[in-house]
């Protein structure tokens, strides 16, 4: 029986053309969203202002929907919980800094590029952000700010909690918060929402019960399971999808030459033969 309201969502962002490892995610959320008769939202993430083109988002659309991959909300269709374009969305991640703000649970953040540089002990995981070394945590004076802005802001992690979870496809996980990871930014220095906090806040709005993507972002459910609790939303289910590789291990997504849906296109596939690719 289909869950009677399972929301899906699809959160692309345009910084390049797609690729077929996000391709794939994208059609196995449509696929479960599909299964359970469920509503599937696309998500534009274009917050990084330097990073995205509006060029690529129409490339995006046009990249999904020849691939056969329907949504029923989105930036280009609109619907109830629009506007759907991150850029847009600075109003609700604002409320959210503020909330945070109040409730004690971040802290503003000077120290420079080169402090963290020296100090940062590096992360197992080359993607992932380094582990703050905690300098400015004890600082008490967040209440002083009215907005964000020209400062990083961090979220405290509750040192030494095991942050649990079972992914519904990759089964259980657990990270050690301020030994996995630590102190996280939540807001940057040039006045862009950080990924973990806009994602929370989207997700919660647009009242997402399924978050599938890819397990490269399996830590990052951690600390956002940290900042879903602070700001006390209800915790979606999370399906993380194993990351497509090449014949020689690499992933597809850091190949320079990352195979581009639309080349795939143009070399004359259909979107059966890609899709034929995903089902393997
Ligand atoms: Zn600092």
């Amino acid at each position: 029986m289909a869950s009677k309201s399972y929301r899906g969502r699809l959160a692309p962002s345009p910084t390049g053309l797609l690729h077929l490892g996000h391709a794939r995610t994208f059609w196995v959320a449509a696929q479960r969203a599909r299964e359970r008769d469920g509503a599937l939202v696309l998500r534009n993430e274009d917050l990084d202002p330097h990073r995205s083109r509006p060029e690529f988002t129409q490339a995006m659309l046009e990249d999904l929907r020849w691939l056969g991959i329907a949504w029923q909300e989105g930036p280009d269709c609109g619907g109830p919980f629009g506007p759907y374009s991150q850029s847009e969305r600075r109003p609700n991640y604002l409320e959210a800094w503020r909330r945070l703000r109040d409730g004690g649970f971040i802290y503003p953040c000077t120290c420079s590029r080169k402090d963290l540089a020296q100090a940062a002990s590096a992360p197992n995981d080359a993607d992932d952000e380094p582990i703050y070394p905690g300098r400015c945590r004890t600082r008490t004076d967040a209440a002083d700010f009215s907005d964000p802005k020209g400062l990083n802001w961090r979220f405290r992690v509750p040192d030494s909690e095991l942050i649990r979870f079972t992914d519904l496809n990759l089964g259980a996980h657990s990270y050690t918060a301020g030994r996995d990871f630590g102190d996280f930014l939540i807001w940057r220095r040039d006045d862009v929402p950080a990924y973990q906090l806009a994602v929370v806040v989207d997700d919660a709005a647009m009242r997402i019960t399924e978050v599938v993507r890819g397990a490269d972002l399996l830590k990052s459910t951690a600390r956002q399971l940290l900042l879903i609790r602070a700001l006390g939303y209800d915790v979606p289910s999370y399906f993380h999808c194993q990351l497509v590789r090449d014949s020689e291990g690499v992933r597809l997504a850091k190949r320079h030459d990352a195979l581009s849906i639309c080349k795939l296109r143009e070399q004359g596939l259909s979107p059966c033969d890609i899709v034929d690719q995903f089902r393997r």
